[in-house]
C-alpha cells in the first residue's frame, strides 16, 4: 500500500500534536510531507527533527531566521524547504504532493488553507470548525467542485459520522447534499458543560482567563477552551453539524453530559439511539478520519466501564450560557449571521484572554454585533472566499470597538 502524504496545518497546537502522535504509530501508512504553524519555532523544530517533512510553513516571517538557524544543526538531506507568510503557507494546503490535509489552525485564520485543500480535492480532516461556520455553504460547494473528501474530527461530528448508516456517511464525506433524511429524528450533540457548569451565576463576572482555560475533561488550545467555558464551542458545533449533516436547527439537540464519554448520538424515528463512546481523547476521531473506512490504533486507552462512576445528563442552562442561544439564533437567521457570530466571538474571546473585558462581556459583545448587523442589513451573504474574509474583517473591527467601550471592560 502506498503511503498517504499528510500536510498538517496548525502542527504546534493541541490537535496538531495529537495528530502527530497518531501518525507516529503508523509510519508504514502515512508520511508527514508538510508541517505548518504560526510562529512557535521551538516545538516546530522538534517536530521537524522527528517527522522529517519535505516542506515547512511558518506564517510569521520574522521567525524565519530563528528557524533556519536551528535547521543548520541537521544534515542537509534532512532540512526542509521553509515557506513563510500567510498566503504562501495557505497555498501549501493545495499543492500536489499531499493526499491528506489536517485543518487544525484555530479560528478564521484557518479558512484559506482549508479552502485551498478542498478546492484541490484532498481528503480534509476538519478540526477548524470556524471556517465552516463563517464560510458555510461556500465551503461545501468548493469541496464538491474539487472532489474533496471532508471528514470531521471535531469529536461530536466525528461521533455522529460514525453513527450514520454507511451510505449516508459516505455522502457526508463527499460534502453531498443530504436530502432531508426521514430515518433520522434528531442529532444529539453532547457537551461537557465546561468548567463553570456548577459555579454560582452571580460569580461569573469574576471568572479569570486561567480559570476559563482549565477544562475538566479535554486538554485544548486557549481559544477553544474559552469557547467551551461560554458554551459557544457547542454553539459553533450546532452550526457545524447543520452544515455537515444537512439538518435544520430544530433537529439538533444539545445535551450536557459532564463525563464526556458519549461523544454524540443519533436518534432514529423508530426510537433507536446510536451513540459513539470512548475516552475523551482527540486521537480517536483523528485516527478514525485518517484511516476511514479502515480502523487503526490511536494509542487511546480502552474505555473501562467498571471505572465509570456513572453517566449523567442535563439540559444546558440558558441563563449561564447565553452563547448557545445566540448560535441557534444565528443559524435560524441564516445568511451571514453565523459569520457575524463567529467573528464577534473571536474578537471577544481575544479581548477576554488579554484581560480587557470580563467573561460575561463575551456573549454581550456577540449579541451586540448580531443586533447591529441585523439592523444594518449586512454584511451581505458572501459569494467568494475574499468576500467572506472582508465580511469577517468588518465584523471584527466593529466588535473590537464595542469591546473597547464595553461597560464590562476591565478597568486599567
Ligand atoms: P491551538 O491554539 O492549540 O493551536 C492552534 C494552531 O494554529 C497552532 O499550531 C498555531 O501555530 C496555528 N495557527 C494560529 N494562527 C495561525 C495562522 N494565522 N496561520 C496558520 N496557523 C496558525 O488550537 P487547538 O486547540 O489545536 O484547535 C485547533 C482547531 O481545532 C480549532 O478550530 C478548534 O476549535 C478545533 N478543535 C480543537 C479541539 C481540541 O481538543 N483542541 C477539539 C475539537 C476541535
Ligand atoms: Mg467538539
Amino acid at each position: 500500500m502506498e503511503r498517504q502524504r499528510v500536510g498538517l496545518f496548525g502542527s504546534t497546537g493541541s490537535i496538531g500534536s495529537s495528530t502527530l502522535d497518531v501518525l507516529a504509530r503508523h509510519p508504514e501508512r502515512f508520511s508527514v510531507e508538510v508541517l505548518a504553524a504560526h510562529s512557535r519555532v521551538e516545538p516546530l523544530f522538534e517536530q521537524i527533527k522527528r517527522f522529517r517533512p519535505a516542506t515547512v510553513g511558518l506564517v510569521d516571517g520574522d521567525r524565519r531566521a530563528a528557524l533556519e538557524e536551528r535547521l543548520t544543526s541537521l544534515p542537509s538531506s534532512q532540512r526542509p524547504t521553509v515557506v513563510t507568510g500567510q498566503a504562501a503557507v495557505d497555498e501549501l494546503a493545495g499543492t500536489a504532493n499531499l493526499d491528506i490535509v489536517v485543518a487544525a489552525v484555530v479560528g478564521t485564520a484557518g479558512l484559506r488553507s482549508t479552502w485551498n485543500a478542498l478546492a484541490a480535492g484532498k481528503r480534509v480532516l476538519l478540526a477548524n470548525k470556524e471556517s465552516l461556520v463563517a464560510a458555510g455553504e461556500l465551503m461545501l460547494d468548493v469541496a464538491r467542485q474539487g472532489g474533496a473528501t471532508l471528514l470531521p474530527i471535531d469529536s461530536e461530528h466525528n461521533a455522529i459520522f460514525q453513527c450514520l448508516p454507511a451510505e449516508q456517511a459516505a455522502l457526508v464525506g463527499r460534502a453531498g447534499v443530504v436530502e432531508e433524511n426521514r430515518d433520522i429524528e434528531r442529532l444529539v450533540l453532547t457537551a461537557s458543560g465546561g468548567p463553570f457548569r456548577d459555579r454560582p451565576l452571580d460569580d461569573f463576572a469574576a471568572i479569570s482567563p486561567e480559570e476559563a482555560c482549565a477544562h475538566p475533561n479535554w486538554s485544548m488550545g486557549r481559544k477553544i477552551s474559552v469557547d467551551s467555558a461560554t458554551m459557544m464551542n457547542k454553539g459553533l458545533e450546532v452550526i457545524e453539524a447543520a452544515r455537515l449533516f444537512g439538518v435544520c436547527a430544530e433537529r439538533i439537540e444539545v445535551l450536557v453530559h459532564p463525563e464526556s464519554v458519549i461523544h454524540s448520538m443519533v436518534r432514529f424515528v423508530d426510537g433507536s439511539v446510536i451513540a459513539e463512546l470512548g475516552e475523551p481523547d482527540m486521537r480517536t476521531p483523528i485516527a478514525h478520519a485518517l484511516a476511514w473506512p479502515d480502523r487503526i490504533d490511536s494509542g487511546v486507552a480502552p474505555l473501562d466501564f467498571g471505572a465509570l462512576a456513572g453517566l449523567h445528563f442535563e439540559a444546558p442552562d440558558p441563563e449561564r450560557f447565553p452563547a448557545l442561544r445566540l448560535a441557534f439564533e444565528a443559524l435560524a437567521a441564516g445568511g451571514s449571521m453565523p459569520l457575524v457570530l463567529n467573528a464577534a466571538n473571536e474578537v471577544a474571546v481575544e479581548s477576554f484572554l488579554d484581560g480587557r473585558i470580563g467573561f460575561m462581556a463575551i456573549p454581550a459583545a456577540i449579541e451586540a454585533a448580531m443586533a447591529h448587523f441585523a439592523e444594518t442589513g449586512g454584511p451581505p451573504l458572501p459569494s467568494s472566499i475574499d468576500a467572506v474574509l472582508d465580511a469577517d474583517r468588518a465584523v471584527r473591527d466593529w466588535t473590537a470597538t464595542w469591546c473597547s467601550s464595553s461597560p464590562d471592560r476591565v478597568a486599567g
